[in-house]
């Protein structure tokens, strides 16, 4: 079994991770961090084998230290914060320690295959656009999804229009749509996350195999797919 304390555990998609695991066979919800619970995260480091986190921009990156300090696995949901920057404090916080951190803005594999497809799209119609959709209590914008995805998409050779276009409306989930441009054509690939159950396959994935992970930071589900 391995034992899996969630961080954020009274957020809407921390509950929904609580749920998850806990109806998983081969993992224990060992724990729920919340202020809302009255449960800090530091009381319940030494009941996890990894953490899953599902915070605020501002309380991630110090959990995440939290976690490579005490030795233990990190996987992290919440986005929103400069990964470059806790990439460079986890290294500095990880010592003998030997933990592991895995970063995903987004665990919805069909998410990870919409980045995948803008990706190889661009490599032939270069100018590209896109529109992240999410429901109105979102606090970061532009999402984390569409961050990684104009990431992606440049390395591929694209160009990606700025501003990235953020809607946030009440009745939205998770979604976008990259749309690229070219002489009378153009391409659309969209994904829509309709609830919340549709990144749980991708976290309980990463909980069962971010300690096996060869870099100690990881970006991205697709490192495990
Ligand atoms: P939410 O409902 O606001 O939940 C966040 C929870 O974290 C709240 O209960 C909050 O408590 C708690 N919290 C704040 N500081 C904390 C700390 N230091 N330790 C432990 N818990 C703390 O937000 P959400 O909709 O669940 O989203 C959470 C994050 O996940 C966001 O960054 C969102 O963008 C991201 N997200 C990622 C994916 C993905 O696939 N990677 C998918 C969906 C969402 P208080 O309310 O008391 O502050």
């Amino acid at each position: 079994m391995i034992r899996v304390v969630v961080s954020g555990a009274a957020g809407r998609m921390g509950e929904t991770v609580c749920e998850a695991v806990a109806g998983a066979d081969d993992l224990e919800l060992a724990g729920r961090a919340d202020p809302a619970l009255d449960a800090p995260l530091g009381g319940l480091l030494a009941e996890a084998d990894v953490v899953v986190d599902f915070t605020t921009p501002e309380a991630a990156p110090a959990n995440v230290r939290a976690c490579v300090e005490a030795g233990t696995h990190a996987v992290v949901g919440t986005t929103g914060f400069d990964l470059d920057e806790l990439r460079a404090t986890t290294e500095a916080a990880r010592g003998d320690g030997g933990a592991n951190v895995l970063v995903a803005p987004n665990f919805a594999i069909g998410a990870v295959l919409m980045m995948r497809f803008a990706a190889e799209a661009a490599r032939h119609m270069p100018e590209c656009e896109i529109v992240e959709l999410h429901h109105e209590r979102k606090l970061d914008a532009p999402s984390g999804t569409a961050r990684r995805t104009a990431e992606l998409v440049r390395e591929a050779g694209g160009n990606v229009h700025e501003p990235i276009h953020s809607v946030r409306l009440p009745g939205l989930v998770a979604h976008q749509e990259v749309l690229l441009g070219g002489d009378g054509q153009t391409l659309s690939i969209r994904h829509d996350s309709l609830d919340r159950t549709s990144f749980m396959p991708g976290v309980l994935l990463a909980a069962r195999r971010v300690g096996e992970l060869e870099q100690p930071f990881t970006v991205g589900l697709e490192a495990i797919l």
